[in-house]
C-alpha cells in the first residue's frame, strides 16, 4: 500500500489523482487531503477517501470544513504551516504536489528535504527554485517523479538509459487555442477564449498558460532542472495533436518517443506508482484516427511569454522566479479581464527589467524576488485600458 498526501486535491490534478486512487483501492489509499477554498469538494472528498488529515489554506473553507467533519475521525488543520507538517509524516509515503504556483513551493520543499517520494505537478516550485530543491533532494534522497505529461514523457524515455548519453530533449507543445494567430488577433481576446484549450481540460492558470505558450517556457525550466540539463539541450516544437508528449534525443541520434492520447491520469498513475507500470481500462490511441501527425516552429515573435521564459533561462539565478510572479499576477488579472492578452508579456518583461538581478539566490531571495515582481507587474496592470474602465 502506498499512502498518499494530495495537496491541491480539489484541483484539476487533485481530483484525477483520486480516480486513479479509487480505480486501485489495492494499491494506494489517502492519508492527507490537501486545499485552499473549494470547501463542498474537499469535505466530500473527505466523507468519501477518509483520510487521516485534511489541511485548508483558506479561512472561512477551513471553518466550514471543520465544522461538517466534526463526527469524523479526521484531524483538520489551518493553513501553510500545517501544510509543511503533514508532509513530513512517517505516514505519508508520497507526496502528490498539485497546489497551483509558488503557493505550492514551501509544501514542496518540505516533502523533498524530508526525503519522500514526489509525485511533481507544481512546475512553479521548479521553475523558481529549482536548484535548491534539486539540491535538497540530493541530500535527502527524496524522488521527484514528474506528473507534468512532456516531463513524465521524459522520464520514460529514459529508462534504462544514461544520463550522460542525451543530445537533448525536444518538448512538444499543442500551440494553444491560438496556434497560427499573430498580434492584431490576439489584442483583443478574451479570457473566455483563451480558456478554450483544444486538447486538455486543466485548472484556470495553467490553460491560461498554455494559450501564451508561458506554459512551454515553464516547462523548459522545469526540464532543466529535473533532468540535470544545459539550456542548448532543451527544445520545443509545436505538435497540434498532442499524441508525442515529449522526446529524447540520444548521442547517436535515435530519438525515443512517448505517446497516448492526452489524458493526465496516465502520467499521474505513472508517477504514483513507479517503479511498477499499472493496468487501466482508458480508451486505448488508435493510429488510424490520427493519420497525420504534424511538427512546426514556435512562433517566439508573436508568442512573446515564451522568448521570455527562454531569455530567464539562460541568465538564471532569481530570473525565473521573477518571470514567474509576474506572470501568476497578470494571468490572474486577465482572468478577471483587468489586462489584455498582449499586455501581460510587457508586464512580465517590465518586472524582468527592474527586479535587481541576484545570481545565487537563497530561499529567503526567492520570496523577495517574488514580492517585488508582483509589485512591477500589478503596476502595469494597473495602467492597462482595461483595468481603468
Ligand atoms: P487547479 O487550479 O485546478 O487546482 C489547484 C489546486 O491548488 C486546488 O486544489 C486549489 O484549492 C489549490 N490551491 C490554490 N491556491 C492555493 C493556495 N494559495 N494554497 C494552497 N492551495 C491552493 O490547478 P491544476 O490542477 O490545473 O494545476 C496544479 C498544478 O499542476 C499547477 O502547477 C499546474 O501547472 C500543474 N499541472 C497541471 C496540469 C493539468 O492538466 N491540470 C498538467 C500539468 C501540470 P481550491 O480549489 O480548493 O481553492
Ligand atoms: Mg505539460
Amino acid at each position: 500500500m502506498t499512502r498518499l498526501a494530495i495537496l491541491g486535491s480539489t484541483g484539476s490534478i487533485g481530483t484525477q489523482a483520486l480516480d486513479v486512487v479509487s480505480a486501485h483501492p489495492d494499491m494506494f489509499e489517502v492519508e492527507v487531503l490537501t486545499a485552499h477554498s473549494n470547501y463542498e469538494l474537499l469535505i466530500e472528498q473527505a466523507r468519501k477517501y477518509k483520510p487521516n488529515a485534511i489541511v485548508v489554506t483558506d479561512e472561512r473553507s477551513y471553518k466550514l470544513v471543520k465544522e461538517a467533519l466534526l463526527l469524523l475521525p479526521i484531524k483538520v488543520f489551518y493553513g501553510e504551516d500545517a501544510l509543511v507538517e503533514v508532509v513530513k509524516w512517517d505516514t505519508v509515503d508520497t507526496v502528490v504536489a498539485a497546489i497551483v504556483g509558488f503557493a505550492g513551493l514551501s509544501s514542496t520543499m518540505a516533502a523533498v528535504k524530508a526525503g519522500k517520494r514526489v509525485a511533481l505537478a507544481n512546475k512553479e516550485t521548479l521553475v523558481v527554485a529549482g536548484e535548491l530543491v534539486m539540491r535538497a533532494a540530493i541530500e535527502s534522497r527524496a524522488s521527484i517523479i514528474p506528473v507534468d505529461s512532456e516531463h513524465s514523457a521524459i522520464f520514460q524515455c529514459l529508462v534504462g538509459e544514461n544520463m550522460d548519453k542525451i543530445e537533448k530533449i525536444i518538448l512538444t507543445a499543442s500551440g494553444g487555442p491560438f496556434l497560427g494567430r499573430k498580434p492584431n488577433y490576439l489584442v483583443n481576446v478574451k479570457a473566455s477564449h483563451a480558456l478554450q484549450h483544444p486538447n486538455w481540460t486543466m485548472g484556470a492558470k495553467i490553460t491560461i498558460d498554455s494559450a501564451t505558450l508561458m506554459n512551454k517556457g515553464l516547462e523548459m525550466i522545469e526540464a532543466k532542472w529535473l533532468f540535470g540539463l544545459k539550456n542548448e539541450q532543451i527544445d520545443v516544437v509545436i505538435h497540434p495533436q498532442s499524441i508525442i508528449h515529449s522526446m529524447v534525443q540520444f548521442v547517436d541520434g535515435s530519438i525515443k518517443a512517448q505517446m497516448g492520447l492526452p489524458d493526465m491520469k496516465l502520467p499521474i498513475q505513472y508517477a504514483i506508482a513507479f517503479p511498477q507500470r499499472i493496468d487501466n481500462t482508458y480508451k486505448r490511441l488508435d493510429f488510424k484516427e490520427f493519420s497525420k501527425l504534424t511538427f512546426e516552429e514556435p512562433d517566439y515573435k508573436t508568442f512573446k511569454n515564451l522568448a521570455l521564459a527562454k531569455t530567464a533561462m539562460f541568465k538564471g539565478g532569481n530570473m525565473p522566479c521573477v518571470m514567474n510572479a509576474a506572470n501568476e499576477l497578470v494571468v490572474h488579472s486577465f482572468l478577471q479581464n483587468r489586462i489584455s492578452f498582449i499586455e501581460m508579456s510587457d508586464a512580465i518583461e517590465d518586472a524582468m527589467n527592474k527586479v535587481g538581478y541576484i545570481e545565487h539566490p537563497t530561499m529567503e531571495d526567492y520570496i523577495e524576488s517574488d514580492k517585488e515582481a508582483r509589485i512591477y507587474a500589478a503596476e502595469i496592470v494597473k495602467q492597462s485600458q482595461l483595468s481603468s474602465h
